[in-house]
C-alpha cells in the first residue's frame, strides 16, 4: 500500500515535468513549384506544393498551398512558381580532393599535406553542391580526407553534399592506384603507404578489410590500367581472376558494393563476371560485355566529362601530360562516347558520373550535354543522375526522387530540362535537407 502511494506521489512529481514540451515545433517549409519532376522518368507534375518538415518531404500537394492553410500556419514559404523543381542531382563518381591533372597533380601529391587537401576537398564539395549535386560518391582519395569530410558534413559542422565514400582505391602494384608510379624507385617507401595495393588473393582480401576498417561505404578497385597512371603499360586488364573474386567476396562479406575502374573490355568482363555493382569509364565495350551488364544488373557510369578536363588542360599547356600519359589521353578523347552509344540501345542501366577531379568540380552538369550527344534522351540522362544513381549508391530510400519520407534535397531551374538539358548547367536554387544552400534567382 505504501509502495502504491509512493508511486502515485512520484507520478505526480513526474507528470507536470513531462507536460513541458521537450522538442521544438517541427520546422515546416512550403515550396510552391510551377512544375515538379518529382520522379524523373515519369511525367512532371503541374503546380504543386512540397511540404517539408524537419528536412524531409512530408507530402506533395497539388496546387499552391500557403501558410494560411490552418494546418500549415507559421510555415516558411518559398516561391518557385515560375520554375522547374527536381530532385537534388547525384554524381556517382567524383574525387573531391583535387582538380589539377597531369604533371601538376603529380607534383601536388608530393607537395600538399593532407590538411591542405582537406581544404581543397571542402571547397570542391561546396562547388559541387552549388552546381545542384546534393549527393556524391567519392571514388578514391588518400589520407582519409573525404571520409573525414563525409563525417563533418553529416554532423553539420560544414555544409556540403552527402558523401558516399570509397576510401582509398585498390589496385595491384603498378596498377592505376599505385601512388609510386612515375617517381624514382627510392621514393616508393615514402609514397606507397596506404596499404591499397594487392597482389594475390590473400593480399586483396586484406586490402578490402583495411578499407572496411576505415569506415568506407563502398569498395573501389581498378581491374585495368588508367589514363592518368604515369606508366605506359596500356589500358588493358591488370588483375587476375582470383584477385577480383577475392575483392568482391570480401566486400560482400561486409555488405559493401564494389565500383570498378575499367577501360579495356577484358577488365570490364572479368569484373562483371564477378558480379560487381558498377563499371566506371568502360571505355571499350563489346557485345559480350553488354550481355554481362544485362545479366548482372550492374550499372555503367560513363564519365564522359573527363574529356573536357583533358582538352582544357592541353589547350592551356600542351605539355600538361607526360608523353606516356598523353598517348592514353588522346585515345580516350577519340573514343569516348562510343560505349554509351552501344550501351543505351542494349538496355544497360546507366548511372550519372563525371570523374570530377579529372574534369572541373562544379561543372558536373556538363555531363548531361555529353550524355545526350552520345545517345541518351534528356529524360534518360536526368533519370541516370537521380533515380539510377541513388539506386547504385544504395540511397534509393533517401534521395533520387521527391516523395514523402525522403530528404528534402531539391533544385530549381529556369526552364524545362527535358527540353534542353543544358539548363542544368546553371542551377540558381539548391536546397539540401530542407535548408536553402543557394538562391541566386534573378527577379
Ligand atoms: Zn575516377
Amino acid at each position: 500500500m505504501r509502495r502504491i502511494a509512493l508511486s502515485i506521489a512520484l507520478a505526480a512529481l513526474v507528470v507536470p515535468f513531462q507536460a513541458v514540451p521537450q522538442t521544438p515545433a517541427p520546422r515546416v517549409v512550403l515550396v510552391q513549384a510551377g512544375h515538379v519532376l518529382d520522379r524523373p522518368g515519369h511525367p512532371a507534375r503541374g503546380p504543386s506544393t512540397i511540404v517539408i518538415r524537419d528536412g524531409r518531404i512530408a507530402e506533395i500537394r497539388s496546387g499552391f498551398v500557403g501558410p494560411t492553410d490552418a494546418a500549415l500556419a507559421g510555415a516558411e514559404l518559398i516561391d518557385l512558381r515560375d520554375r522547374y523543381v527536381l530532385p537534388g542531382l547525384v554524381d556517382s563518381h567524383v574525387h573531391l580532393t583535387s582538380d589539377t591533372g597531369g604533371v601538376l597533380s603529380q607534383l601536388e601529391e608530393v607537395q600538399l599535406s593532407p590538411a591542405a587537401k582537406a581544404y581543397n576537398a571542402l571547397a570542391n564539395a561546396q562547388k559541387t553542391l552549388s552546381a545542384g549535386f546534393t549527393t556524391v560518391r567519392n571514388l578514391g582519395d588518400r589520407d582519409g580526407v573525404t571520409l573525414a569530410l563525409r563525417e563533418a558534413i553529416h554532423a553539420g559542422k560544414v555544409v556540403g553534399p552527402n558523401i558516399v565514400d570509397a576510401g582509398t582505391s585498390i589496385s595491384t602494384t603498378s596498377g592505376h592506384m599505385d601512388p609510386a608510379l612515375g617517381f624514382r624507385d627510392d621514393l616508393r617507401d615514402a609514397l606507397d603507404r596506404h596499404d591499397n595495393l594487392c597482389d594475390g588473393a590473400d593480399a586483396c582480401r586484406r586490402a578490402v578489410r583495411l578499407q572496411v576498417a576505415r569506415g568506407v561505404d563502398v569498395i573501389k578497385i581498378a581491374t585495368t590500367g588508367g589514363v592518368n597512371s604515369r606508366i605506359g603499360v596500356g589500358l588493358g586488364r591488370q588483375m587476375f581472376d582470383d584477385e577480383v573474386k577475392a575483392i568482391v567476396d570480401t566486400a560482400r562479406l561486409y555488405g559493401k558494393k564494389v565500383a570498378v575502374h575499367a577501360h579495356g573490355v577484358d577488365g570490364v568482363k572479368i569484373a562483371l563476371a564477378a558480379s560487381v555493382d558498377s563499371i566506371e569509364h568502360g571505355t571499350t565495350l563489346d557485345d559480350e560485355s553488354l550481355e554481362l551488364f544485362r545479366k548482372s544488373g550492374a550499372y555503367y557510369v560513363p564519365t564522359l566529362s573527363t574529356v573536357n578536363g583533358y582538352l582544357e588542360r592541353i589547350a592551356a599547356n600542351p605539355n600538361a601530360y607526360a608523353p606516356a600519359v598523353r598517348a592514353k589521353v588522346d585515345w580516350r578523347i577519340r573514343i569516348t562516347g562510343e560505349s554509351l552509344r552501344k550501351a543505351v540501345p542494349a538496355g544497360v542501366k546507366i548511372a550519372f558520373g563525371t570523374d570530377a577531379g579529372v574534369s572541373k568540380h562544379g561543372r558536373n552538369a556538363d555531363e548531361f550535354e555529353l550524355m545526350v550527344k552520345h545517345g541518351m534522351t534528356p529524360s534518360q540522362a536526368l533519370e541516370a543522375a537521380t533515380v539510377n544513381a541513388a539506386d547504385l549508391l544504395g540511397l534509393a530510400a533517401e534521395v533520387g526522387t521527391l516523395e514523402a519520407g525522403k530528404r528534402a534535397d531539391l533544385i530549381a531551374v529556369d526552364s524545362d530540362p527535358l527540353h534542353d538539358v543544358t539548363v542544368l548547367k546553371n542551377v540558381p536554387f539548391v536546397m539540401k535537407d530542407g535548408a536553402v544552400f543557394k538562391d541566386q534567382r534573378g527577379s
